[in-house]
């Protein structure tokens, strides 16, 4: 056990978290990467530096038991955690007439309850301890009407709004809660899922004209887990999205 600070990263195997892992071992903190994906996980590990500052638990965020249990385990190896970041993610493109009810379910269970599982866990030690930080990844998905995001959009907004009322609820007790909304960003999950017609719609509407690097995410993540640079930021929802939430139809 050792004073560094600490971080747990859900989806920390791939893509966004991945990323957010390498950036918080740069800066210092211990990190412990959970992921239903076993196989990613080690891979993941055994990619970044610092191997001695990493712990992989590897567990589905919708097993409530299993993520109680492994977020014991990691305190018990890297110490009090000073941050969550929720980073697990499914995607699913399809209009809400083609959506089936139990896709729509699965969905939710990954994305939201999933999310909600680990705050939740994580969120009752942190009030026991009077401080951390959590930052969930939502979705420019979930804060505007995009086509073809009937369930994810749904699961990322329920998302923006657990993230406010956690907020208000665990400030008190010295906790805060904050999300990063991303516009797309070239990881395993976009290459899976955007189609080249996609790729030239969004690169069409988003002002800088590009898609965002897993890095770029990472670094709003990391200012949102940090009290010395976000001590007073709260219940804040960051678009990190080359200007898409922000842009009219007039730009020139
Ligand atoms: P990714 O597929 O590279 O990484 C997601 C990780 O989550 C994977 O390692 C996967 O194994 C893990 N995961 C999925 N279901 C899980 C479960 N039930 N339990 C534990 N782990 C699970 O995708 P990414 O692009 O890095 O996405 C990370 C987050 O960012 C997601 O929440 C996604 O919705 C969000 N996001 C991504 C984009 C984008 O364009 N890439 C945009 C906005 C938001």
């Amino acid at each position: 056990m050792t004073d560094t600070r600490c971080v747990l990263i859900t989806g920390g195997a791939s893509g966004i978290g991945l990323a957010i892992a390498r950036a918080a071992l740069a800066e210092g903190w211990s990190v412990a990467l959970l992921d239903r994906d076993e196989g990613n996980l080690k891979a993941a590990r055994d990619g970044l530096d610092a191997p001695d500052r990493v712990e992989t638990l590897a567990c589905s965020v919708t097993d409530e038991a299993g993520v109680a249990a492994a977020v014991a385990l990691c305190e018990d190896r890297l110490g009090p955690l000073s941050g969550l970041v929720n980073s697990a993610g499914i995607g699913l493109d399809a209009q809400a007439l083609d959506t089936e009810v139990d896709d729509f379910r699965r969905v939710l269970e990954v994305n939201l309850i999933g999310t909600f599982i680990a705050a939740r866990t994580v969120a009752a030690r942190m009030v026991d301890r009077g401080r951390g930080a959590i930052v969930n990844i939502a979705s420019v998905s979930g804060m505007v009407g995009n086509v073809g995001r009937t369930a994810y959009g749904a699961s990322k907004g329920g998302i923006v709004t657990m993230t406010k009322v956690m907020a208000v609820e665990l400030a008190p007790f010295g906790v805060r809660s904050n999300a990063v909304a991303p516009g797309p960003v070239e990881t395993p999950l976009v290459s899976d899922m955007h189609t080249e017609a996609m790729r030239r719609s969004w690169a069409e509407t988003i002002p800088q004209a590009r898609y965002g690097t897993p890095e770029e995410i990472a670094q709003a993540a990391l200012f949102l887990l940090d009290d010395a640079r976000s001590g007073y930021v709260t219940g804040q929802v960051l678009a990190v999205d080359g200007g898409f939430t922000t842009s009219g139809i007039l730009r020139g």
